[in-house]
């Protein structure tokens, strides 16, 4: 009956946009489905359309962005449905979302459509979640079948004395239209836990040694191998389609190194969602710190007489737009000054939070560009940081935001800038989760300043090693101090805390899945970030920092002491280095650190949570 109820609900939303002439502006989120049930990882999917073209589509869940869906997947149907609209057989948006990791309960899932010109409108879905005690069950004998018996009744199926993950549980299976296939709909945990064997867990590390690629690619005629070796394979077939590739992908996206190759790569970016490649052979390196220059000293010293890197007695300055609601304004403050609490006080540091009023912000980037330019290149800041000032106030939805180390000026300074999130008429909106939102950007921006103060020894050369920090250490590290904060502050609850963890790490697993061989080693130099770029593009770069930084500080955490992340590092590096810092403070060299984060990289989601101290079903 629901089914027939949503069909329908979709003919009159096609009918509907159909007779709108011209300005066409439609979305539709397909899965979840509005009223059903949803467990494990299933499909988030869906459709948008716009005569302005679509610019992205944003996911919220609870009222809370989550992540961007990638966007342009076949749908003829759509196509049929809006022949008067450009790409409309393109305009499929899809992917695979862990429903388990949502508490059980209700929740709403929103999917916004942003158009190139600035439109949005917007499809939202509440839903059930079901889930089994692990939010993640993995491993060869997780599941164990033996003693189940089943019923059968209509289009359900109840098993009962399912073990799973070690517990066992009764479960009711319900077809699903929009699925297509059976889907969990009733978990119920049995009394008695589950008698069976302990070591089910074990089992060969999986390296990329023992890589296989998915069922059924279909491997690219592009020799990857001419001028240098990317992977393991006699025609230098690095990267294949996955089964499910949608066609446009196929014929549209190149590889190659011609600007129309890069072009059909950045307007078709999302088909790398759908490739897989092979284990990646790293570049290896020297990572020694490269001797400072002379130059680098003079602006060290330069840097020490005017208290850079020294607790500063000036308190940190707001300059406010008066048109962002006082709730923000307050919760913002309390971020960074929670921070600088922690951190000590570094500066002299000026923060900016940027409303959506243009006038206002026009105030807000002449004030910016006069603090951290000198006098002759405060018109061209205008053009540049300033226009990103004002676009704050006018493009983007918001929470967005940059810092600004002014290390150049005579007497240097540091700046952050702040743009909370907007709504679709651009509007603030003062709700709890907007206020924890700002309080955490502030703390982690406010981190960056941190680091930025630490570091003396400017201006060294891009292929120099040692004296910029590596993407992962500066971005890790940050989001490592914005969870530290918002557990010490209580912004956050314990279990929202720990679904960031497992969140970060099931994108680990994906990512490793897609782009075997991989890590954090392979982004310390500009040299092996181009190298990284050109296999696989810059979407495989930036979890490398967000991610796989986050989780990498996770797990020195619990082998030294957060202290030591916080202060004794970023203390040492000022004088040693980014590189030969970790070494001292954390008592093992880069290179022992990238093998041995490898090996905790190949576990199972349980046993890292385990190593990390994080307990999956905490209150
Ligand atoms: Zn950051």
């Amino acid at each position: 009956m629901r089914h027939s109820t949503f069909i329908l609900s979709l003919l009159i939303c096609f009918a509907g946009a159909v007779s709108a002439a011209d300005d066409v502006l439609r979305i539709m989120l397909e899965e979840p489905v509005a009223g059903e049930i949803h467990g494990g990882v299933g499909n988030l999917r869906g459709w948008a359309v716009a005569t302005d073209g679509i610019d992205k589509i944003e996911i919220m869940i609870d009222g809370e962005y989550a992540f961007d869906a990638p966007y342009g997947g076949a749908r003829g149907d759509v196509g049929g449905a809006f022949p008067e609209v450009a790409n409309a057989s393109q305009s499929g948006f899809s992917l695979a979302y862990a429903y388990s990791n949502l508490s059980p309960g209700s929740h709403t899932i929103t999917a916004v459509a942003h158009t190139l010109d600035g439109e949005t409108q917007m499809s939202s879905a509440t839903f059930e979640t079901v889930r089994f005690k692990q939010s993640f069950i993995s491993g060869a004998n997780a599941v164990d079948l033996a003693a189940t018996s089943c019923t059968v009744d209509g289009d359900e199926i109840s098993a009962s004395n399912a073990l799973i993950g070690g517990d066992s549980y009764d479960m009711v299976l319900g077809w699903r239209t929009a699925e297509q296939g059976f889907e969990i709909i009733k978990i119920v945990e049995q009394n008695q836990a589950g008698n069976g064997s302990t070591d089910s867990d074990s089992g060969p590390v999986e390296g990329v040694a023992a890589w296989q690629p998915p069922a059924n690619v279909e491997w690219i005629q592009y020799n990857f191998n001419l001028i240098d070796t990317f992977c393991d394979d006699p025609n230098g077939f690095c990267a294949g389609w996955l089964e499910e590739a949608p066609p446009e992908c196929k014929i549209n996206y190149r590889l190659g190194d011609s600007s129309q190759d890069t072009q059909t790569r950045l307007d078709y970016e999302y088909c790398l969602d759908s490739m897989v490649f092979r284990p990646y052979l790293s570049l290896d390196i020297e990572r020694v710190t490269a001797p400072l220059t002379s130059s680098q000293k003079d602006i060290a010293t330069r840097l020490i007489q005017a208290g850079w890197n020294q607790v500063a007695v000036k308190p940190v300055e707001f300059r406010v737009a008066t048109d962002i609601p006082p709730a923000i304004v307050d919760a913002s403050k309390e971020g960074m000054l929670a921070a600088i609490d922690v951190l000590g006080n570094y500066g002299p540091l000026r923060v900016y939070l940027v409303g959506n009023d243009l006038e206002v912000a026009e105030s807000l980037a002449n004030d910016f560009c006069e603090f951290n330019y000198p006098s002759e290149e405060r018109a061209y800041c205008l053009t540049d940081q300033g226009e990103a000032i004002r676009e704050m106030a006018y493009i983007y939805p918001g929470a967005n935001g940059f810092q600004q180390s002014s290390w150049r000026l005579d007497s240097p300074v540091q700046s952050f800038v702040h743009n909370p999130y907007a709504d679709e008429n651009n509007q603030h909106d003062p709700v709890e989760q907007e206020l924890i939102v700002d309080r955490k950007v502030n703390a982690h921006e406010y981190f960056h300043v941190y680091q930025g103060a630490h570091k003396i020894y400017f201006g060294s050369d891009d292929d120099s090693f040692g004296w910029r920090t590596t993407r992962w250490v500066e971005e890790g590290a940050a989001i490592y101090f914005e969870q530290l904060m918002s557990k010490r502050m209580d912004w956050e609850s314990q279990r929202t805390l720990n679904s960031r963890v497992v969140n970060d790490l099931m994108a680990m697993k994906s990512f490793s899945a897609r782009f075997p061989g991989i890590s954090i080693r392979d982004v310390d130099t500009s040299e092996q970030t181009e190298r990284l770029q050109a296999y696989c593009g810059t979407l495989c770069i930036g979890a490398l920092q967000y991610e796989f930084g986050h989780i990498a500080f996770r797990y020195l955490e619990n082998k030294t002491s957060s202290d030591k992340i916080l202060y004794e590092y970023w203390d040492e590096s000022t004088t040693l280095g980014w590189a030969d810092a970790f070494d001292k403070v954390f008592g093992l060299s880069l290179t022992q650190f990238y093998a041995e984060f490898e090996t905790f990289l190949m576990l199972s989601i349980e046993e890292q949570l385990s190593i990390l101290g994080v307990e999956d079903d905490e209150p």
